[in-house]
């Protein structure tokens, strides 16, 4: 759980994963053949087919190995500063969709510098307006917009215009939290993700034998629109394109069951169609079948709205076969997005199995 912890708190918003990638490339050290960055900034790590020698000692199969990409958004929702006012607030944009109704009195970091945590200034965000104690009737019945809020620096002016500039990135700040048989944090959208890549690939790489060629892209800007692994696909023309990522799990208070998409705790969700692709038929059944040999707890489920990379990965070139594994994760998009660990370590394991046997 620890690279978990330190997955989710290194800010990454899109355009600005560069700490991520970062980190993520310490943490993969000997697992792949190569590791590049494309030009979007996507990290893209291959691990080469280790096939089997063949029975009786000949060489092994000259069959050409399937490509298999991996796609693991590293990208979050977060801000980008717009505006300095004369009193030191700032104004933030948005890049990635949030609900306002989560944006109420949140702690935030303001990072000046990409590649730099130690100049990060804490700072506040809450809507502009009249305290509860002193506002009208109407006015505390008011969603604020993204435009109402601003970010305090309990700093002077002056010194607020030194420290940060225009396209700063801006990220909520919460913890990462145990609670009861669930993980609890800020962005598990999507970097569990790229936690359950790592440690599948580190899962596979004991097994020795393999005969796929595996392509693990950790993605940027999906959040704005599935950017970064479109070109990274089309740059690898792999033959199956797998995304991970969460995915809704509304079995909670307020919503019928008919809407919850997945259930908490019932294992590694199976994706069959979201908003921007429908799984490839043969790949949802045959990973369906390798969790049934593996025993490794699934479910299927369907998106009515929202996609996944699978979307850019399956349209990318000549196309690809595409499938999307999810995560359930209860109040997504907000700082306190829960995920079961009985689902997290599904997903781990239900991947590795699938690369073994592709
Ligand atoms: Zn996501």
């Amino acid at each position: 759980m620890k690279l978990l912890e330190q997955l989710v708190l290194t800010p990454g918003v899109p355009g600005r994963e560069h700490r991520v990638r970062k980190l993520i490339q310490s943490q993969v050290k000997g697992l792949f053949d190569e590791v590049r960055t494309d030009a979007l900034g996507s990290l893209i790590c291959v691990r080469k087919a280790r096939p089997k020698p063949r029975s009786g000692g000949g060489s092994p199969s000259k069959k050409k190995p399937l490509r298999v990409m991996l796609a693991a958004h590293m990208d979050q929702i977060g801000f980008m500063v717009r505006h300095i006012d004369d009193n030191g607030f700032l104004r933030v944009n948005a890049v990635g969709g949030f609900d306002t109704r989560n944006l109420f009195a949140r702690l935030v970091s303001v990072c000046p510098d990409v590649n730099d945590p130690k100049k990060d200034l804490p700072g506040v965000m809450n809507p502009g307006g009249k305290p509860v104690h002193i506002a009208s009737p109407e006015d505390r019945k008011k969603v604020p917009e993204l435009e109402d809020l601003a970010i305090d620096l309990g700093l002077p002016a002056a010194q607020v215009k030194k420290k940060v500039k225009l396209g700063d990135m801006v990220v909520l700040q919460a913890p990462f939290q145990k609670v009861g048989q669930t993980v609890v944090s800020q962005c598990m959208d999507n970097r569990i993700a790229c936690w359950v890549v790592i440690e599948a690939i580190k899962k596979l790489a004991k097994a020795k034998h393999h005969s796929c060629e595996v392509h693990c892209v950790f993605t940027v800007q999906e959040e704005v629109g599935l950017r970064g692994a479109g070109t990274a696909a089309y740059g690898i023309e792999p033959d199956v394109g797998v995304a991970i990522d969460t995915t809704l799990c509304c079995d909670t208070p307020g919503v019928p069951s008919e809407l919850r998409v997945t259930e908490q705790g019932q294992g590694a969700a199976l994706t069959v169609m979201d908003g921007a692709s429908i799984a490839d038929l043969s790949l949802l059944e045959e990973f369906e079948s390798v969790a049934k040999k593996s025993k490794t707890p699934h479910q299927r489920s369907i998106l009515p709205r929202g996609g996944t990379d699978a979307g850019a990965v399956q349209r990318a070139a000549a196309g690809a076969r595409t499938f999307t594994l999810s995560c359930p994760t209860r109040y997504i998009h907000t700082v306190t997005e829960m995920v079961h660990q009985t689902d997290l370590n599904a997903c781990r394991d239900l991947l590795a199995a699938y690369l073994a046997q592709a």
